[in-house]
């Protein structure tokens, strides 16, 4: 939970506003359609455009030979226009000449092939080279534009790690500098190593650390320490790319900002290692509105992600670096945002913390991949499109939240999601590959506070717990050194715990817990000793049949699908049992008292309306603040954010049907439209009000 009871400094100092724009690309146009883009931008409200991201050529279009006379002209044309720049460095997509002279650049595929010239992101992070031509384009940037007016911050590269699954570079530099560091974290000693992947297993055993090569196609893939390992040096390398990119612009500009574009949830980047890298957290986020079955549900997955974005700064607001003005061209079905649905999901982002709404792109490319990527600007060239007016609409009520800047959101709840541990699920043989499903199953659990708009933080195991009042931990597989620890002290000390089967497994090298589940001391914690674990197939039927009187207050049954622990109670209160096979009458639910604190152990997985119902019980029994007191119809929302003094409360109808909320005795002031709002607010189909009131204390 965040305390802080005055606002965060904004995004920029020069700009205490929210943010809208996007990736600008003038590079791609001839100079005559600059001031049309300009007269655009204001007329959209845009004030912080992001420049440059992919335009080295076009910086340096020959080795050494550099024409920055365009780019000088669009930060002039920026600030005359009362806009900014995010101003990119352009690592990310190279220039023909630099890799035509110099190979070594291109990364190396698992199968030890040099991949020839082209793409994005398709660089090696160790190549001296390609270091030295990025510190030769970003000196020059710095020292050009360090004291433009029009330079809000930099955009250090892009995406890094994107394209495929993080695509690694295998090259022999990059593992060479691999096997450093696994000295640096062996300190040196092979035996350690040896003992912390087993490889007395299948004679994997290694006598130095030069006989050790990344894990790949053709080589070494059984040894889950090793894959786990690599996983931890591919961030460890794009950091310290990082580092490389940002030393050049720290000496030069030292305060100007840094940030690099996160992805959603990214599954190759430990995004934990790199909160206090970057100075402010950024984003890009592409949810599915509306082609994926079900918006409430896209909703909240998206919620999820800017949880996590805010609170890897411990509730610092962050930026949505990308979204999409109207559509994404590579989704399998290119559905439009239907109206409403823009202003919503941007909304939504401010909701949850962000300071600012950046698209993914202001001009329609007109050529190549991105070509029918939605824009602000579609080929046509003019504002007189749907797409225009919604963001000229958004652009007019992010004026009006200038008091918005800066606030943050308070959470009692902690959802763990743990990198590591997701690549310990991923990497591991067992359950069956389609039961683990370890994001979808912290998602589903942290969606239902989200649908009874109660704040959350989405931490990992780095994160103290002391702050939050009740922490659920999903399928927390991996205990790293310290966690379980963590979880008693937070427990005996009156918190409340719920975390679920498959958890206290395996330790930080993913080396089995010995002497029965949970491991690590979390058996006395939770009282339960969980001995193995089925896995049921779709067709099979297990229920959760909740005991007489428990501490819940439910009652009745729910379906259970997937996943069951057999569990022993040791110590803990069995509040459900299993309704179905040979373990039917078995504990499936139990709680234990620990100290001032409570252990739930949800052994088995279930649907979102056993976990709607748990939380709902837990949240009533705790006092957890709710946004809005009264009960929120079905697909309906309310976040909040404050600054200690006033509470600004965004109340979001992710259906296409008219919802009416329940305000309680409260009167609001309506931030947009002005007046008073109280009693029974109207919202119509992705429809979203901001209001405001005077803080409530928690
Ligand atoms: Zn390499």
């Amino acid at each position: 939970m965040h305390t802080q009871s005055d606002r965060y400094p904004p995004i920029s100092p020069k700009c205490p506003h929210m943010l809208h724009g996007g990736d600008y690309n003038p590079d791609q146009w001839p100079t005559e359609v600059w001031a049309e883009d300009m007269r655009l931008m204001k007329a959209a409200g845009c004030n912080a455009m992001s420049v440059g991201i992919f335009a080295w050529s076009r910086l340096e279009p020959q080795e050494g030979q550099y024409e920055f006379g365009w780019l000088d002209r669009i930060m002039d044309m920026l600030a005359e226009n009362d806009a900014f720049a995010i101003l990119a460095t352009p690592s990310a997509a190279r220039p023909a000449w630099l890799d035509a002279r110099y190979p070594e650049c291109c990364k190396v595929t698992a199968e030890g092939q040099r991949r020839d010239h082209g793409m994005r992101h398709n660089f090696c992070w160790s190549s001296p080279a390609f270091r030295e031509k990025v510190t030769a384009i970003n000196t020059r940037l710095a020292e050009r534009y360090g004291t433009h007016p029009a330079l809000l911050m930099w955009h250090v590269s892009n995406e890094y790690g994107g394209e495929g699954s993080g695509a690694p570079c295998y090259c022999e530099l990059c593992q060479a500098w691999f096997r450093d560091w696994l000295r640096d974290r062996y300190d040196n000693d092979i035996e350690t190593l040896n003992h912390a992947w087993w490889t007395a297993f299948w004679s994997s055993r290694y006598e130095s650390f030069d006989q050790i090569d990344a894990p790949g196609p053709l080589g070494e893939r059984a040894i889950h320490g090793l894959t786990l390992d690599w996983k931890r040096f591919n961030t460890h390398q794009a950091i310290d790319f990082y580092r490389h990119e940002t030393s050049t612009l720290k000496r030069i500009t030292p305060d100007v900002s840094c940030t690099t574009n996160f992805m959603w949830a990214f599954e190759p980047q430990d995004y934990w290692q790199w909160a206090n890298e970057v100075d402010i957290v950024s984003w890009d986020g592409y949810p599915g509105w509306h082609c994926r079955g079900d918006d409430v549900r896209e909703a909240a997955g998206a919620a999820f992600n800017h949880d996590l974005f805010r609170s890897l700064k411990a509730g610092r607001p962050f930026m949505l670096m990308e979204s999409v003005p109207s559509v994404t061209s590579w989704f399998p079905v290119c559905k439009l945002k239907r109206p409403g649905m823009h202003k919503l999901s941007s909304l939504l982002a401010i909701a949850h913390g962000s300071d600012t709404v950046q698209y993914f792109q202001w001009r329609k490319s007109r050529g190549a991949t991105e070509k029918f990527f939605g824009a602000v600007v579609d080929h046509v060239g003019h504002e007189d499109t749907r797409v225009f007016g919604d963001v000229a609409e958004l652009g007019r009520v992010l004026k009006k939240l200038d008091g918005v800047v800066g606030t943050t959101v308070r959470s009692e709840v902690a959802v763990l999601f743990d990198w590591p541990t997701r690549w310990a699920v991923s990497a591991m043989s067992g359950l069956g590959h389609r039961h683990r499903n370890y994001l979808g199953t912290c998602m589903q659990h942290h969606a239902a506070f989200w649908t009874m708009g109660i704040g959350v933080d989405v931490i990992d195991q780095t994160v103290a717990l002391d702050e939050y009042r009740l922490a659920v931990l999903p399928m927390l597989y991996m205990l790293r050194p310290g966690m379980a620890e963590k979880i008693e002290r937070f427990v005996a000390d009156g918190g409340t715990a719920v975390m679920t089967y498959w958890s206290g497994i395996v330790d930080e090298h993913d080396l089995c817990h010995l002497g029965g589940w949970p491991g690590g001391g979390l058996r006395k914690v939770f009282g339960v000793w969980d001995e193995e674990t089925d896995a049921i197939c779709e067709d099979d039927v297990q229920r959760l049949v909740l005991s007489e009187g428990n501490e819940l207050g439910l009652a009745g049954e729910y379906e259970i699908h997937q996943l069951c622990a057999l569990i022993h109670a040791e110590g803990a209160t069995v509040a459900g049992t299993y309704g179905e096979d040979f373990y039917a009458g078995r504990p499936a639910l139990t709680v234990n008292h620990y100290g001032d604190g409570k252990a739930w152990y949800v052994a088995a997985r279930t649907g979102q309306d056993f976990l709607d119902d748990l939380y709902g019980r837990l949240a009533s029994d705790l006092g957890l603040r709710r946004t809005l007191d009264a009960t929120l119809p079905q697909g309906v929302t309310a976040r909040m954010r404050t600054n200690g003094e006033t509470d600004y409360v965004f109340v979001m109808n992710f259906t296409d049907a008219v919802a009416g909320v329940d305000l309680g005795e409260t009167t609001f002031a309506d931030v947009v439209n002005g007046g008073e709002v109280a009693g029974r607010l109207a919202l119509p189909a992705y429809g979203v009000a901001i209001l405001s009131r005077p803080a409530v204390e928690a």
